[in-house]
């Protein structure tokens, strides 16, 4: 006769009751899980390190190790000569309370802007080629920060001080580019009749996104501030190509016909001009 002790009604139906109350705390973990990693997607105003390929090529090919940041926070302009250790690190890698998918690098330059490093230590690291070294290699083959391309800074004109005619030039004084990536542009003042304005103006072609801008900015809430290029830029939506750029076509040309739903019928009568019908050119 076996000595294992068969469990009682009673028993059984705890040990029910027990693993109904497991299997339900692990779906709704899953749940909650699920949830989470949803709400854990980045941002679309997230910054990437320099040199990061575009966001969801980005995604696919980060593995979240973290070395571009170790590099970031231990180049040596970051150690304080005084006590010997890294100040805080301008990539950081994400946790679960930032807008940005968790384990990934990015950085707020709000609190540390990229300095732009000659020699940019967190690109070569990058083992995977998230980070493209060749984006800030330049025709002699040497790294080259002015190729970097981590945002663009935007003016708000209602909150820069400059825009009332307040002399302000904190932005323009501060950028590693000045004079190429952020110009003063001279304006007579209508308002007082004496004085200039001199607001600043971003050139979009020259601007990396650095933020130091924006940490330099003396408002309360930035009024220069970095977006990512397609958010600057204006992102017109998938559904535009552009039939002059042969990377665009592609997105047509390689489309999968089952993909591609119409619901509206096209007409099957001549076009007609109906903007300008019933209007007299004479
Ligand atoms: S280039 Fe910017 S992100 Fe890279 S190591 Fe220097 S400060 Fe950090
Ligand atoms: S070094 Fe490259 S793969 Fe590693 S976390 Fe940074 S971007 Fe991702």
């Amino acid at each position: 006769m076996s000595n294992i002790k068969k469990p009682q009604i009673s028993e059984r139906r705890k040990f029910l009751t027990n693993m109904t109350h497991n299997v339900g705390l692990g779906l709704m973990g899953g749940l909650v899980w699920a949830g989470y990693a949803d709400k854990a997607k980045s941002s679309p105003l997230t910054l990437r390190p320099p040199a990061a390929l575009d966001e969801e090529d980005f995604l696919r090919a980060c593995i979240k190790c973290g070395l571009c940041a170790e590099a970031c926070v231990n180049r040596s302009s970051n150690i304080d000569k005084e006590t010997g250790k890294p100040r805080p690190s301008t990539l950081k890698m994400a946790k679960a309370k930032d807008d940005v998918t968790i384990g990934t690098p990015f950085f707020k330059p709000q609190d540390v802007p990229c300095y732009m490093c000659d020699d940019i230590p967190c690109v070569p690291v990058c083992p995977t080629g998230a980070l493209n070294l060749a984006s800030v290699t330049n025709a002699k083959g040497d790294l080259d920060f002015k190729m970097m391309e981590m945002g663009i800074a935007v003016v708000e004109p209602n909150a820069c001080i400059a825009f009332w005619g307040i002399q302000c030039d904190a932005c323009y004084r501060v950028c590693p580019l000045m004079n190429e990536a952020i110009t003063l542009e001279y304006g007579r003042n209508e308002r007082t009749g004496k004085h200039a304005f001199l607001k600043p103006a971003i050139n979009m072609d020259v601007c990396t996104g650095c933020g130091l801008c924006e940490q330099a900015c003396v408002t309360e809430k930035p009024a220069i501030f970095i977006q990512p290029r397609e958010v600057a830029l204006g992102y017109p939506g998938d559904h535009y190509v552009k039939g002059w750029d042969k990377k665009d076509q592609e997105r047509v040309v390689n489309r999968d016909a089952k993909d591609v739903t119409t619901t509206t019928k096209r007409s099957e009568q001549d076009v007609s001009d109906y903007l300008n019908e019933g209007v007299d050119f004479e």
